[in-house]
């Protein structure tokens, strides 16, 4: 292939003159020898201009400019510099060399962007105008093949985005090795649409409180001491991953950086975190002044990183009540969160992870029981040596209370052999020994735990909000089922927004127009009548 020069209406014009008599060549190389060989002033070097400049030959011909323009890779390496209206004024180029990172696709490189930048900053200044290049990957259809509009293969952006929204798109982008192919896929695409909702469940759970609690960062920071394990655990891992994703984009691995702040939102914040906050949340005034203005910062320092990857819906939750004061008007303009190493503990996350494992075995200690998870136990007996453990064991009771549904766990050494109905499980760290005998009181707290769901099953089907949309709520059981719910009324109150539960032996008790489900718990039959409260 010919590399110097093109044949085209437009472009960077060659600067040789050729007479049309003798052959004669003259290679020009700046616009000063241009204007002494005219005898003109120019100021206009684009073709149309320079292509009517022509001055007599030594042998009396004419010497004319060969039509031709420079190849346009040419334009693509001379861009950068041009755009900072280099030669003009050569310092702001100055403090701009060497940029930092140039990116483009697989398909340019063989005779690309890298090369012509390189080749015109050699030439010019004899130096590398770029510190760091990457080279990304090709979009290719579900069979790895190419993707043409002739092989029918071809997804049009505005399909996706009209299906899922830009910000899927990008999820699904992002998450991937930037310098590999990319296979497309629905799948995939509808899985991190899913993600994002997640992200949007964690806001829209925080929403709930932020509205009524005063939101205030330094009484977290005041309190760091006195603040619970799981709470210690969330700053911990917050700001571990704040410097994790810091190195990640400085490697330039920006996929890892945004699959770590997937995991953690939905891992630590979504799954485990959150469902420890709502029973918190319950408890003292000042407690949930604590948890809401936590779980605030935690998750405004985790949606600017999430910014870039996701523009639209953290710009959204940003504007919608993440924005105080003192903050830009948009998250885009916020500065990227420095981690605060003093929060890092590494002992905290080693013990959180401990206590994982032994959430594993408590589950695994059901399946094999046929206990199902709502139905809450008595007791779980750890027969363990790691300190780790039994460290956990002392600081998480709030975690296994409410993950493991256990009332208590406690350690035991490791000869012991308790007496008693367990489901015994092996685990990497001992052994639990979880107590599987259902006595009244744990048959009624299932019972209760059942109750509860099925309400909140049924406000679900009447499209309710949760702790928005209160009900009352009426139950029709035998008497013996009675007396074992009643003490469980009050709790059940607070879990399903009610604002009055009646339990009932009799159907004349219950208005008309409820909405009502007959169900069967383990063989008891009750009837549950809900009824939304007109607000207003
Ligand atoms: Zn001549």
């Amino acid at each position: 292939d010919w590399i110097i020069s093109r044949q085209r209406f437009w472009g960077t014009p060659i600067p040789i003159w050729r007479c049309n008599s003798c052959g004669k060549i003259e290679v020009l190389g700046s616009k000063k020898e241009l204007e002494e060989k005219t005898g003109k002033s120019i100021d206009d070097l684009h073709k149309h201009v320079v292509d009517a400049l022509t001055w007599k030959c030594e042998c009396s011909g004419e010497m004319k400019r060969v039509p031709d323009i420079l190849d346009v890779w040419y334009d693509s390496g001379a861009a950068f510099y041009a755009s900072l209206n280099f030669p003009k004024r050569e310092e702001t180029l100055r403090e701009w060399m060497p940029v930092n990172f140039v990116v483009e696709g697989l398909d340019q490189v063989p005779n690309g962007w890298f090369y012509s930048l390189l080749r015109l900053g050699v030439l010019l200044f004899d130096s590398v105008p770029y510190e760091k290049v990457m080279v990304h990957g090709m979009m290719l259809d579900e069979q790895g093949r190419e993707m043409h509009k002739s092989l029918g293969n071809f997804v049009p952006v505005m399909q996706i985005i009209s299906k899922y929204g830009r910000d899927a798109f990008r999820a699904f982008v992002a998450s991937k090795t930037p310098w590999s192919d990319i296979r497309f896929s629905w799948r995939e695409l509808e899985n991190s649409f899913r993600k994002i909702n997640i992200i949007w469940n964690v806001y829209a759970f925080l929403g709930l409180y932020c509205s009524q609690y005063d939101l205030d960062e330094s009484l977290v920071l005041k309190n760091l001491k006195s603040l619970d394990p799981e709470d210690r655990w969330l700053l911990s891992r917050t700001e571990r991953v704040i410097r994790e994703v810091r190195n990640k984009m400085d490697e330039l691995h920006p996929h890892e950086a945004f699959n770590l702040l997937l995991d953690f939102v939905i891992n630590d914040l979504s799954r485990l975190y959150i469902r420890i906050a709502r029973e918190k949340l319950r408890s003292s005034e000042e407690e949930r002044k604590i948890v809401s203005s936590l779980l605030f910062m935690v998750l405004k320092r985790t949606l600017v990183m999430l910014a870039p990857f996701l523009p639209f819906v953290t710009e959204k939750i940003y504007q919608e009540s993440m924005r105080q004061e003192s903050d830009p008007e948009s998250i885009h303009m916020m500065s990227w969160p420095e981690p605060r190493d003093d929060m890092i503990d590494d002992e905290i996350e080693e013990e959180m992870e401990a206590a994982k494992a032994l959430l594993e075995a408590i589950n695994m200690a059901r399946a094999s029981a046929k206990i199902k998870k709502r139905q809450p136990l008595k007791r779980a007996l750890v027969a363990t040596t790691d300190p780790v453990l039994k460290r956990a064991l002392a600081k998480f009771l709030l975690l296994f209370k409410i993950e493991g549904n256990v009332s208590k766990v406690q350690a035991i050494s490791q000869d012991q052999r308790p007496e008693g109905r367990f489901s015994v499980v092996e685990f990497d760290k001992g052994t639990l020994y979880l107590d599987i005998e259902i006595t009244p009181e744990v048959l009624a707290a299932g019972l209760a735990a059942d109750i509860r769901r099925r309400i909140q099953e049924m406000r679900k089907e009447l499209g309710l909000r949760r702790g928005i949309e209160k009900i009352n709520c009426w139950i029709l059981l035998d008497s013996e089922t009675r007396n074992m719910i009643e003490p469980y009324v009050t709790s059940i109150i607070e879990d399903v927004d009610a604002r009055k539960l009646k339990l009932v032996e009799k159907l004349e008790e219950i208005p008309e127009g409820c909405f009502m489900k007959e169900w069967d718990l383990d063989g008891r039959r009750i009837s549950i009548w809900i009824q939304k409260i007109q607000q207003g």
